[in-house]
């Protein structure tokens, strides 16, 4: 069975992210940027149903700039076995990655489809979803454990308050939620090998989608600076103050 696993190429989660300051967006300008931290679970996943024997192959895609190849070379070098990249430099919205996913998996038919369950550059938190009713396969989403038994896949899922543990048929859609897994780092000697794997360039038009976002950006600002706290001697002073803010 193969596994699709997607990978987006976003700000990396340590970099406090600056407006433009004409406001139309945030500035990539010499910004570090970095494999999505969901997606580096999705493949870490895929990576271990394959040592289980379970998948045979683990096809990572990702849909962006020229430059997301290098997240695909991070995947490829963690142990991925091959790569799509569907080049764009447009602003790809949820619905259209999920076009190209379709259309990616009717080529390549893979049992399992695991994305992250959301980016962390739009928090959209839908193309795994969207992939899963575009090709009318079962969606396990929020992904804590994850076990293959026969032709089926038995997920446990984060919900609120707990655990849900639901079982879909393959091939089926998987969302990665962050304490499924702990992703391995990339050795030297599998980043050098990751350099000759196969990877493939493409484009929107090659899977007939049109990313024109549907969505327009009116203005972008930063949130509001917070007040500064005080501190107050004791219970007396806390109720005081309470009292003089108008809110006890
Ligand atoms: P989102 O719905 O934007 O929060 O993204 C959820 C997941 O979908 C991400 O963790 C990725 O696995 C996948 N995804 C979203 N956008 C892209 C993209 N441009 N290329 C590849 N995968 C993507």
């Amino acid at each position: 069975m193969k596994a699709l696993v997607t990978v987006k190429r976003v700000i990396d989660y340590n970099v406090k992210p600056r407006v433009k300051a004409d406001g139309t967006g945030v500035d990539l300008a010499n910004v570090k940027m970095s494999m999505n931290p969901f997606d580096e679970i999705a493949v870490e996943e895929a990576l271990r149903l394959r040592e289980k024997g379970v998948v045979t192959e683990v096809l990572v895609v990702s849909v962006g700039p020229a430059k997301a190849q290098e997240t695909l070379r991070t995947a490829l070098a963690m142990g991925a076995d091959r790569a799509i990249l569907v080049s764009t430099e447009d602003q790809v919205e949820p619905l259209a990655v999920a076009k190209i996913i379709k259309a990616i998996a009717d080529e390549e038919a893979p049992g399992l489809i695991i994305t992250g369950k959301q980016a962390i550059d739009d928090d959209s938190n839908q193309t795994g979803q969207m992939i899963a009713a575009l090709l009318g396969r079962g969606q396990g989403t929020f992904a804590n454990e994850i076990s293959v038994e026969g032709d089926s896949v038995v997920v446990k899922r984060e919900v609120d308050g707990g655990l849900e543990t639901v079982k879909l048929a393959l091939p089926a859609v998987i969302t990665a939620d962050l304490r499924l897994n702990e992703p391995r780092y990339a050795s030297l000697p599998n980043i050098m090998k990751a350099k000759s794997k196969p990877l493939a360039t493409k484009t929107p038009a090659d899977y007939g989608v049109d990313t024109t976002p549907r969505l327009k950006t009116l203005k972008v600002g930063e949130p509001p600076v917070r007040q500064a706290g005080i501190k107050v001697a004791d219970v007396d002073a806390l109720v005081a103050k309470l009292k003089e803010m108008g809110v006890a």
